[in-house]
């Protein structure tokens, strides 16, 4: 079995080439390939003669100097990503009827970053739309968990196989403040303005 690795660099993420990403995997020959026809697929001659399809997937000089540049801070950023989790956690504990994903064992080990909460039913009547909009009125951005494909629009007649846990997730999930760049002033606010919201 080949194992192949995707990472993206868009501008949201931990460490960001403004756009773009890698792929990893162990094999040589595999790497080479890709190479092969993420540049074009140019076949060995001094003119342009192609033998294959190939696509212009490379990544810049400029861009992975940023990249590279971006790898020094990547500890930094996931150390912050990861507080902004534990925050999180200690915010929540007081209300059974929410669900922060975390790590599931000691074994695992998330950069978190991205932090997200299930809402749960509960006797108070607040759901994960009822949050969503009361955290808006408060200027403080959180948004519903993706969408999953056999619910969009342009797959609709497609066949779709599903155990409902999509649905359940987008239905109920919220993803929370999470950047690196969130001030422990900003994360106050947030816990502040979500407790209001909680105790109803
Ligand atoms: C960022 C991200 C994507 C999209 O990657 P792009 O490089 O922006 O196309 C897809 N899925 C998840 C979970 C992501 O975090």
């Amino acid at each position: 079995m080949r194992t192949f690795g995707t990472y993206s660099f868009n501008g949201n993420k931990i460490i960001t080439t403004s756009g773009g990403g890698v792929l990893i995997f162990g094999d040589k020959a595999m790497i080479d390939q890709s190479r092969f026809l993420a540049t074009q697929a140019r076949d060995d001659a001094p003119h342009y003669e192609h033998s294959h399809i190939g696509y212009n997937y490379r990544m810049s000089n400029i861009t992975a100097g940023i990249g590279r540049g971006q790898l020094q801070v990547l500890d930094k950023h996931i150390a912050l990503r990861r507080a902004n989790n534990l925050r999180y956690q200690s915010i929540f504990k007081a209300y059974d009827f929410i669900t922060v994903f975390k790590e599931p064992t000691a074994d695992y080990f998330s950069n978190h970053w991205l932090s997200c909460i299930l809402v749960n039913e509960n006797s108070k009547g607040i759901t994960r739309e009822s949050l969503r909009l009361a955290m808006t009125e408060e200027n403080i951005e959180c948004r519903p968990l993706w969408k999953p494909m056999h619910q969009q629009p342009i797959f609709k007649h497609h066949p779709a196989y599903m155990n409902g846990t999509s649905d359940l997730l987008f239905e109920k999930g919220l993803c929370l403040p999470s950047g690196s760049n969130l001030t422990d002033e900003e994360i106050n606010r947030i816990k502040t303005t979500l407790e209001k919201i909680l105790k109803g």
